[in-house]
């Protein structure tokens, strides 16, 4: 399967950096969005971008200019998609909006198309039947700042044709990405499904009061080796996030501990805006 023309579904924060980094790495790319005034704000992302390519990788102006020409941009779908080998979607963490946009693309997509989903926390089975191509759909995840945290984790549903899935993998190493394949699909991928109780473990220990920010840290990293403890990566995470992904997991399962945790970040940190790297402060000051 020979993927020369790529559309990306969404040009918003991951959008935007998978349309420039697959441009990049000499691809002709598609951008489509909701509307031309959406695309408009992308075309000055494209720029930013491009600064941060150059500052952070070294990329030369010309290298630069070379993505950005093999970008074009359409809110119509089925213009967008014409002559794509791969589609990649990243548009709104939101099941209606993802399966209805599935249902548009499988009227308009030519029969080569594969579909990728760049959904951090569905699964693509969820999405297969809307997609009317099960066999060429997958989920392809990226991790935010695209160029510097180069993860790509290719996870199928029971139904994904194992060629399509070894051209994803194959898609991800030629745009500069580690592949990292699942063998089955798994809610939060290899990254949350490790992450998210380990940073609730730290959090667990705060609120108990069984000790303090720094000592979780210090305990963890000079314990392992690790070079950041998990209050540190909450920090760089946000806050916000942590906060959300405990209240619905205290509103679901009624655990009184959760709770707690949820009323501790509420008061001490979402209220002040103390929400991380991002606003200067959050356990730490930056
Ligand atoms: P975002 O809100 O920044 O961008 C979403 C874009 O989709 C917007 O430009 C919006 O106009 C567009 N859009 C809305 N409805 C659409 C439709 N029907 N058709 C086409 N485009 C539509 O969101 P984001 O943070 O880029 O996240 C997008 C996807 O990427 C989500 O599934 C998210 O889980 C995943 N993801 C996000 C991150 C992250 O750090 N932000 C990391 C990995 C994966």
């Amino acid at each position: 399967m020979d993927i020369k023309n790529v559309t990306i579904a969404g040009s918003g924060v991951l959008g935007a950096q998978i349309a420039f980094q697959t441009a990049f790495h000499g691809y002709a790319v598609t951008v489509y969005d909701i509307s031309d005034e959406v695309l408009e704000k992308a075309k000055a992302t494209f720029l930013k971008l491009g600064e941060a390519f150059k500052a952070d990788l070294e990329a030369s102006q010309q290298e630069v200019d070379d993505a950005i020409d093999r970008l074009s941009l359409s809110a119509d779908l089925a213009t967008a998609v014409a002559d794509a080998d791969l589609l990649i979607e990243s548009i709104p963490e939101n099941p209606s909006i993802k399966i209805g946009f599935y249902e548009k693309l499988a009227g308009v997509a030519p029969a080569k198309t594969i579909f990728a989903t760049n959904s951090s926390t569905m699964l693509p089975s969820q999405f297969a039947d809307s997609t009317g191509r099960p066999a060429q759909f997958a989920a392809l995840h990226f991790a935010n700042e695209i160029w510097k945290h180069n993860t790509a984790e290719i996870m199928g549903h029971p139904g994904t044709d194992a060629e399509v899935f070894d051209t994803l993998v194959a898609f991800a190493k030629s745009i500069g990405m580690v592949a990292l394949p699942l063998h089955k699909e798994q809610p939060g991928y290899i990254i949350n499904t490790l992450l998210v109780p380990f940073l609730g473990a730290a959090l667990d220990l705060l609120v108990r009061g069984v000790a303090d920010i720094e000592t979780v840290d210090k305990t963890w990293v000079m314990g392992t080796g690790a070079p950041a403890g998990p209050f540190r990566i909450l920090d760089v995470v946000g806050i916000t996030t942590a906060y959300n992904i405990y209240k619905i997991s205290a509103e679901k399962t009624g655990d009184p501990l959760k709770q707690q945790v949820v009323d501790y970040l509420k008061e001490n940190y979402i209220d002040k805006g103390k929400l991380g790297v991002a606003t200067g402060e959050g356990f730490y000051k930056y």
